[in-house]
């Protein structure tokens, strides 16, 4: 394939993690040490209830604001949900979906998935689809094909001209930090094996081109340490960032790293 140069795209998922006032001060700080930053795009997903506060703090910055997670009808009566035309009110560009912990934890299925997704693109608020397989479906060498179930399901009845929406987390479920030090992350050789399968099964969804255009995220403990090895891979076009997203400190040495 003939990849263009992408411009890397590093996002942080803060997940269930900081009041309203750590967040907004989070941002401040980030804003200042990221300023001078014109060759990456970077983003920031706090939670639901720091968007608003947060964006006015990113606003006219080169920082991008996203969510953490999306419901699939525009309004009505689902108590507790929040729509995609809400998330861009508060200045969303982008929304996660799909997180391996959502799946999980909440029991989304690639249908749900799916249906969030083409929501999104109708909205056009841009997608973040996470994908990615358990130790256990590594081990019995099944990963691949979840993986390829994970998009041909989540990318379903999705059009090749509103692929320019979407962008792809190769995010192993083993790798993913969950606070835990221990976790290993995928080994940089590993991860852009998968990230080339991710592209090929793009490829053959949609056509050579589409799938040159996507871009690809790592996510699973990536950390200042290792942001460098894993960005030197062909198909690896940004991160997305768990536990090391956290401290300003460490965001910045990530988006500064490569
Ligand atoms: C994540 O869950 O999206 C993630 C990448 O987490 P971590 O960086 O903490 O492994």
């Amino acid at each position: 394939m003939n990849m263009k140069k992408m411009v890397p795209l590093i996002a942080a998922n803060w997940k269930l993690n900081k009041t309203l006032e750590e967040a907004v001060d989070a941002a401040s700080m980030m804003k200042i040490m990221l300023s001078d930053v014109k060759d990456k795009e970077i983003l920031i997903c706090p939670p639901f209830i720091a968007l608003a506060q947060v964006y006015n703090v990113i606003k006219g910055s080169n920082i991008m604001l996203g969510a953490q997670d999306v419901f699939w009808e525009e309004k009505g009566a689902f108590t507790g949900e929040v729509s995609p035309m809400m998330l861009k009110d508060v200045g969303c560009s982008y929304v996660i979906i799909g997180h391996s912990e959502r799946r999980e934890y909440f029991k989304e299925t690639n249908e749900a998935v799916n249906k969030k997704v083409r929501l999104c693109i109708a909205d056009e608020l841009n997608a973040i689809l996470c994908v990615g397989e358990s130790f256990e479906q590594r081990q019995k060498k099944v990963h691949k094909d979840f993986v390829e179930k994970e998009l041909e399901e989540g990318l379903a009845r999705v059009k090749r001209e509103d692929m320019k929406h979407i962008t792809i987390a190769y995010e192993p479920i083993w790798a993913i930090s969950s606070g835990d030090p221990n976790h290993k992350p995928a080994t940089a050789k590993d991860a852009q094996e998968m990230h080339a399968f991710i592209r090929k099964t793009l490829a053959n969804m949609f056509d050579d081109k589409t799938a040159d255009s996507v871009r690809i995220l790592y996510g699973g403990s990536m950390k200042p340490d290792n942001v460098k090895e894993l960005m030197a891979k062909k198909d690896i076009n940004g991160g997305l960032v768990g536990g090391a997203s956290l401290e300003p400190e460490s965001f910045a040495r990530i988006v500064k790293g490569f």
